[in-house]
């Protein structure tokens, strides 16, 4: 028998998956709001057009489907073969007609909250692997889907910005972005501080560092390398001592 609700009982994932379904909303609200001449527009990501985006959203969702069904299942089915594959089907997807770029958002977004859906309360824990390499329980294919599709809402450049994303899905972001950094150790001599909660991250061992600080959501888009509107940077660097602030370090 097909379940109609989630098989999911972890009040966390819950949450969690309720996240994911609203930023997938979001995205489409601001994919149905572009006319099919705007999909050929820019979006925010250097030589990706909105087209590159919206392919690159279904197909992201249809990835981590074959991680929910592996979860399922005990097959292994990665999330793409390679990051070539990836690459070459995103553009690919950008050529498509604007109806079938449409229908492959609908659809694959659908299939995934399907496998959601019907997933097993215990299969939840079963690990999987991202196309990182890293090795994850299948909850987390909530949150990798979760940031995917808030982000890229605002990437389309038609009036979504990062204030529209929640405060929780922001926190995790930014939490997210600064433990990368550290693990590269690229955070050296940089500390971020959220002004309008009491968060601080980074290298807060180092005397002389650059701070860069402002409201949640405008230090989470400087973070993600979208700009620094709405940030601001002070320390004794040369950069942050002309009120310049610096370039975020790489996240992915
Ligand atoms: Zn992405």
């Amino acid at each position: 028998m097909v379940a109609r609700t989630d098989q999911a009982t972890d009040p966390d994932l819950l949450a969690a998956l309720l996240q994911a379904r609203r930023g997938t909303a979001f995205f489409a609200r601001k994919l149905n709001e572009l006319s099919d001449v705007e999909l050929d527009g820019d979006s925010l990501l250097p030589g990706w057009t909105r087209r590159h985006i919206t392919a690159h959203i279904g197909y992201n969702a249809r990835a981590v489907a074959r991680l929910v069904e592996w979860a399922a299942t005990g097959v292994e089915t990665p999330m793409y073969a390679s990051t070539a594959v990836r690459d070459h089907e995103i553009e690919f997807g950008a050529t498509l007609s604007p109806i079938a770029l449409r229908h492959l958002f609908d659809h694959s977004a659908v299939h995934l909250n399907v496998e959601w859906r019907d997933l097993p309360a215990d299969a939840w824990r079963h690990k999987v692997r991202t196309i990182q390499g890293r090795e994850v329980p299948a909850a987390e294919t909530v949150w990798m889907r979760t940031r995917e599709v808030w982000i890229h809402a605002v990437d389309l450049d038609n009036g979504a910005t990062f204030s529209d994303i929640p405060a929780p899905v922001l926190e995790r972001l930014l939490a997210d972005i600064t433990g990368a950094w550290k693990t590269r150790g690229t955070d050296k001599g940089l500390v971020v501080k959220v002004t309008d909660r009491d968060l601080t991250f980074g290298d807060s061992s180092s005397a002389s560092a650059t701070v860069v600080f402002g409201p949640l959501a405008a230090v989470v888009e400087w973070a993600a390398g979208r700009g620094s509107n709405g940030v601001t940077a002070a320390g004794p660097g040369t950069a942050a001592a002309n009120g310049t602030v610096p370039a975020a370090p790489k996240w992915i």
